[in-house]
C-alpha cells in the first residue's frame, strides 16, 4: 500500500494506533518528542522522523493524538505550512469542541482538509484495534479517512460537521460521569439502609435504574468480576481522564448556554476527587462518597 501516513503523538493511545497502521501495510512516518515513544515506534515498524513537520511534509494523511487542545493548536501552524496542498488532517485527540473547530478552520484556510476523530475504548481498544471513532467534518474527507480508521477501530461513525465528533465524545462521557456518580450515591445509600451489593445489582440491573455503569462497570467488587473495582480500582478509565472530559463538557455547556446543572456539578465532583486520586479508575468515586458519608470501606 502506497499511502503515507504521518502519526504525531505516540503515547498510550497513539503508539498502539500507529502500530496497527503499520501492521495493516501503511507507511507510517512517526514523531513524538519522547525518546522512549520513538524507540517503541521504531520497534513497531514505523519510520521515526525528527519533527512533526518533517512527517507532515511527506504524508497524504496527518493523524494527531495529542494531550490537549492547546498542544494541537500550537502544533498545527508548522504542520500545515509543511504539508502538501490538500493533505487530510485527522485529529484524534480529545479536545474542546471550539478548539476542534478552530483546528479545522486553520487547516482549510491553509488549503488542506480536516476531520476531528476522537475515540473511546481506551488503551486496550487502541491495542486491539477496536476503538470507536466519532468523526466530524465533510463527508468526502470522512470517506477518505475511513479505511484507516477502520484499521484502528471497530466502529466508525460520521457524526456531522467540524467539531461534531468531539461533541459526541463529550456528550457520552458527560452522561457516563453523571451516571457513575448517581449510581455510586445510590449504592452508598443502599449500604446505609442495609441493602447488599448483590441484591442492589439483582434488582437494579433489570429495573429502570439499569445503566452501563452498573451492568458493565459496577463500581463495587463482586457483581461484575471484570470491573476495575475488583482490581483495587486500577484503570480502566482513569479519574484524570474523566475529569478532563467533564471539563470539556462543562466548557461546551457554558459556551452554548445550556443549563446543564448536573453536568457542571459532575465536573466539580470529579475535579475534587482528581486532586487526591487522579490515577485511580473513575469508578472509585464510590469510595469517596462513602468516605464523605462517614463510612469505612465495606
Ligand atoms: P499520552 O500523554 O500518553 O500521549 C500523548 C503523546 O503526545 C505523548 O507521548 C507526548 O510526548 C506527545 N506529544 C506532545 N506534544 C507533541 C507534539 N507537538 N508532537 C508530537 N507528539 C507530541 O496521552 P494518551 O493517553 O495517549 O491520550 C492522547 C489523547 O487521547 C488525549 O487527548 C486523551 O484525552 C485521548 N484519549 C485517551 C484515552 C486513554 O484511555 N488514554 C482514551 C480516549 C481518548
Amino acid at each position: 500500500m502506497s499511502i503515507k501516513v504521518a502519526f504525531l503523538g505516540l503515547g498510550h493511545m497513539g503508539g498502539p494506533m500507529a502500530a496497527n497502521l503499520v501492521r495493516a501495510g501503511y507507511e507510517v512516518l512517526a514523531f513524538d518528542p519522547v525518546p522512549a515513544a520513538q524507540e517503541q515506534a521504531r520497534t513497531d515498524g514505523a519510520t521515526v522522523v525528527d519533527t512533526g513537520a518533517a512527517a507532515a511534509a511527506e504524508a497524504e494523511i496527518v493523524i494527531t493524538m495529542l494531550p490537549n487542545g492547546r498542544i494541537v493548536l500550537d502544533a498545527y501552524p508548522d504542520l500545515l505550512a509543511a504539508a502538501k496542498p490538500g493533505t487530510l488532517f485527522v485529529d484524534c485527540s480529545t479536545i474542546d469542541v471550539g478548539d476542534a473547530k478552530r483546528a479545522a478552520e486553520l487547516a482549510v484556510a491553509a488549503g488542506h482538509r480536516a476531520l476531528d476523530a476522537p475515540v473511546s475504548g481506551g488503551v486496550a481498544g487502541a491495542a486491539a484495534g477496536t476503538l470507536t471513532f466519532m468523526v466530524g467534518g465533510e463527508a468526502e474527507d470522512f470517506a477518505a479517512a475511513r479505511p484507516l480508521l477502520e484499521v484502528m477501530g471497530g466502529k466508525v461513525v460520521h457524526c456531522g460537521g467540524a467539531g461534531v465528533g468531539q461533541a459526541a465524545k463529550i456528550c457520552n462521557n458527560m452522561m457516563l460521569g453523571i451516571s457513575m456518580i448517581g449510581l455510586s450515591e445510590a449504592i452508598v445509600l443502599g449500604e446505609k439502609l442495609g441493602l447488599s451489593h448483590e441484591k442492589f445489582f439483582d434488582v437494579v440491573s433489570t429495573a429502570s435504574g439499569q445503566c452501563w455503569a452498573l451492568t458493565t462497570y459496577c463500581p463495587v467488587p463482586g457483581p461484575v468480576p471484570t470491573s476495575p473495582a475488583n482490581n483495587d480500582y486500577r484503570p480502566g478509565f482513569a479519574t484524570a481522564l474523566m475529569t478532563k472530559d467533564l471539563g470539556l463538557a462543562a466548557n461546551a455547556l457554558r459556551d452554548n448556554g445550556v443549563d446543564g446543572q448536573i453536568g457542571l456539578l459532575a465536573a466539580e465532583v470529579y475535579n475534587r476527587f482528581n486532586q487526591a486520586e487522579a490515577d485511580k479508575d473513575f469508578s472509585a468515586i464510590v469510595t469517596d462518597i462513602r468516605t464523605r458519608s462517614g463510612e469505612e470501606h465495606q
